[in-house]
């Protein structure tokens, strides 16, 4: 039976909680508000499907080269509300009207995060854009393995640690109608820090939160806004990472779950048929794309080439070098983020201290780091926030 002494070995992908045939695991929410792994020892019987599913048991894959492309969503609305190129919103697409169903990660009525399915179009809108919060996985798996085995299509879509638990899950066989899309993923922060955020959020404004954002396009794609939107449609827009709480601790190394500091799934080569992530200067891929976003796409398989080759007239797309593309947008590709050396006295000051002394104590701002804050969304409204951020990345300030 499966046992976690190290937490860095749990990427808390369900896996085991979905296979085992006596339903004795149940994940449990630790002190960081991550879950893991409880078995109950008087029902469990020994069977070892729990350690078998496990994706952290698996050897790591090897690095083949993928096929790499950049692309962009040829509407406007879709492109504006998904978080690099709307890939992801085509071939979801795609799935539906070929009587297929979609699995992604939507907040539900409580704004918890949770991996669901849709059979519609409508339904799959509220899977589009990234959220910075770790997915609860629930029963997705054996959902989908059940529309597998009745014959339908299935697009399902994850953290590179989702996709390996679903194959974990599924025997690592290859279904026919099974296509896995999986992000480039920098780490999940913890869902009680969101928790405690948007409860922030809602006392502040007095009124109940129904949607959030990691990453709008309020100011365009360079410069990434986290956005609330509250029961009576008011809305909160954060301005850039420098003044955003969520969005700095994340980018601090300081709220992830211990697993993605050690991530087992950060290989060029993925289970995934195909992985999707930001390309931020398609500009200078191609004169084609406009500078609304765009998305690095690698393919896998020749399964996830087939179904490029299906959709590809609803996008904009080149194909692209993988190394330069790599160099540029893809160090968390194959890297892991240092831990924080704050990160353990930061989840006890979590659960102790009100939010507005969390951010006074592990994210100080001095009066220069204000400044450019309130200046940036000038820059953005004068047109040249663009030309700011090529003259930080050139400096080497990023
Ligand atoms: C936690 C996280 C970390 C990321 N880190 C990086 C990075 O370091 N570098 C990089 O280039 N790109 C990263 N990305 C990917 C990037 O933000 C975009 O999601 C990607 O470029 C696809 O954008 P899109 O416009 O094509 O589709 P979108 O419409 O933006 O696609 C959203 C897809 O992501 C899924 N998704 C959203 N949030 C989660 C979640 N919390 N867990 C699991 N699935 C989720 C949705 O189900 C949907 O399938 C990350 C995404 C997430 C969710
Ligand atoms: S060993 Fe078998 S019965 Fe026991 S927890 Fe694991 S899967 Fe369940
Ligand atoms: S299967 Fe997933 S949730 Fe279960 S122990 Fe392994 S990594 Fe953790
Ligand atoms: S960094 Fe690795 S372990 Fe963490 S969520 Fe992403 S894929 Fe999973």
């Amino acid at each position: 039976m499966i046992t976690i002494n190290d937490k860095t070995q749990c990427c808390g992908c369900w896996a085991c909680y979905n296979v085992c045939p006596k339903h004795c695991i149940t994940m449990e929410e630790d002190s960081e508000g991550f879950r893991y792994p409880k078995v109950d020892a008087d029902i469990c019987i020994d069977c070892g499907l729990c350690e078998r599913v496990c994706p952290i048991k698996q050897p790591k894959q090897d690095d083949t080269e993928p096929e790499s492309y950049v692309v962009q969503n040829k509407d406007t609305k879709v492109l504006r509300d998904s978080t690099s190129g709307g890939f992801f919103t085509v071939i979801a697409n795609w799935a539906v009207n070929n009587g297929g169903v979609v699995f992604g990660a939507a907040f539900d009525e409580n704004m918890t995060l949770r991996h669901i399915y849709s059979e519609t179009i409508e339904g799959c809108v509220r899977f589009r854009g990234s959220k910075y919060v770790q997915s609860l996985i629930g029963e997705s798996y054996a959902e989908a393995k059940r529309f597998l085995d009745d014959g339908r299509i299935v697009v399902f879509s994850g953290t590179p640690c989702q996709i390996a638990g679903l194959y974990g899950y599924l025997g690592n066989r290859k279904y026919e109608k099974l296509t896995t899309v999986d992000l480039v993923c920098h780490g999940t922060p913890s869902p009680r820090l969101l928790a405690r955020y948007l409860a922030y959020h809602a006392t502040l404004a007095g009124s109940q939160i129904i949607d959030y954002r990691s990453r709008d396009k309020h100011y365009g794609y360079d410069y990434s806004t986290a956005t609330i939107t509250f029961a009576d449609k008011s809305k909160y827009y954060h301005k850039g990472k420098e003044a955003d709480i969520m969005l700095r601790l994340y980018f601090k190394n300081i709220c992830s779950r211990p697993s993605c500091y050690h991530c087992h799934f950060k290989t060029l080569h993925r289970q995934s048929d195909i992985t999707i992530f930001d390309c931020w200067d398609a500009f200078s891929v191609s004169s084609k794309f406009s500078r609304k976003g765009a998305t690095n796409v690698f393919i896998h398989t020749s399964h996830g080439k087939e179904i490029f080759e299906q959709i590809k007239n609803e996008f904009v797309w080149v194909p692209s070098e993988i190394n330069p593309i790599i160099k540029r947008d893809g160090i968390m590709i194959k890297h892991n983020v240092p831990v924080n050396p704050r990160r353990t006295e930061f989840f006890s000051d979590l659960n102790t201290l009100p939010l507005e002394a969390v951010e006074r104590k592990y994210l100080p701002s001095p009066f220069v780091k204000r400044m450019l804050v309130a200046v940036k969304p000038v820059l953005y409204k004068l047109g040249v926030f663009a030309l700011y951020m090529k003259m930080k990345q050139m400096s080497g300030k990023n």
